[in-house]
């Protein structure tokens, strides 16, 4: 280890997962920060899905750099790679991670997904354990679990008026795999019952939904909101009246955001996997998970079939 004159050794964590696993790591972030304030705090993963972390973090770099390759062989290091040469914590939420052996530098080393039963946010946090940190659940910190600044709320708000849409219902009809997504027929359907009831609807289109939102598209005209970064898409989820969306991303970034969120589940548990906030779950699939690390536990592709227009509707409406 080696550290600057009068500058903190840094905090680095590492975990590579994607949006919704990301958006799940920021409490046990918002940990870190509460208990040493002043120590930079290092993301190591995929730096467009770290990017979320915003003020939180207060470098990204990405577990692809080749300098730290290292860190992830079987042979425990007795130097860090430059990129992370001055931390002086390091927290390898990596399965089959090593924890290096160097003199005065802490690792924790923990599994990334959770054991069945266990909420992965709860499971990141309580890895944290050891450093004896403060792991009640803390209030609300300004700007929420994003810590979404005024100037970027504003944007959000900004966006939706140029579209003209006031206080709409956003719905994110994808999902990183087939299995998680609930028809795009029944979106539409869903869409078209909420606009009837004089509710604005839009649609929020993530880079690999293409193909749902098309599909949505043929069967309903609706305002898109596509392709904005994470935290400008945040900010505009904040001001929605409701988001519902699939086991996804958007979904967790959306109830991250504070706004009221319906998440369809059906092959992931959400005991392990409900987004963090304002959250009403439907799932009607009774599969429970086996063993540590398990994400799709229903092998029923058409598992997400059983969610109806109405149950999710019924719900909808119970939210505004
Ligand atoms: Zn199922």
């Amino acid at each position: 280890m080696s550290t600057q004159p009068n500058r903190p050794a840094s905090i680095v964590v590492l975990r590579a997962g994607a949006l919704g696993d990301t958006i799940l790591t920021l409490p046990a972030i918002h940990a870190l920060r509460r208990h040493v304030p002043y120590r930079p705090i290092v993301a190591v993963g995929r730096p467009d899905y770290w990017s979320v972390a915003g003020p939180l973090v207060d470098r990204i770099i990405s577990a692809d750099d080749p300098a730290l390759a290292p860190l992830f062989g079987s042979t425990p290091l007795t130097v860090l790679p430059s990129p992370i040469a001055d931390a002086g914590l390091l927290v390898l939420w990596r399965s089959g991670a090593t924890a290096p052996r160097i003199p005065g530098l802490r690792t924790i080393v923990a599994p990334p997904l959770p054991p069945p039963g266990v909420h992965a946010a709860a499971h990141l946090l309580s890895s944290l354990a050891p450093l004896g940190l403060d792991l009640s659940p803390s209030p609300a910190p300004p700007g929420g679990l994003l810590a979404l600044s005024p100037d970027e709320l504003a944007a959000g708000a900004a966006l939706l008026a140029r579209a003209d849409l006031h206080r709409p219902i956003l719905l994110h009809p994808g999902a990183g795999a087939a299995w998680k997504r609930w028809p795009a027929e029944r979106y539409a359907a869903q869409a078209t019952a909420l606009r009837a009831g004089g509710q604005p609807v839009a649609l929020i289109a993530g880079p690999a939904d293409d193909d749902t939102i098309a599909a949505l598209l043929a069967r309903i005209d609706l305002p898109v909101i596509a392709r904005l970064p994470l935290r400008a898409l945040a900010a505009v989820l904040a001001h929605a009246t409701l988001a519902i969306g699939n086991d996804s991303g958007v979904t967790h970034l959306a109830a991250a955001a504070g706004t009221p969120t319906i998440a369809l589940f059906g092959p992931t548990d959400p005991a392990s996997w409900a987004p963090l906030g304002d959250v009403r779950i439907l799932r009607r699939c009774t599969t429970v998970p086996t063993h540590q690390g398990e994400i799709r536990v229903c092998p029923d592709d058409n598992c997400m079939h059983a969610l109806t227009v109405e149950d999710v509707l019924t719900v909808a409406l119970s939210v505004e």
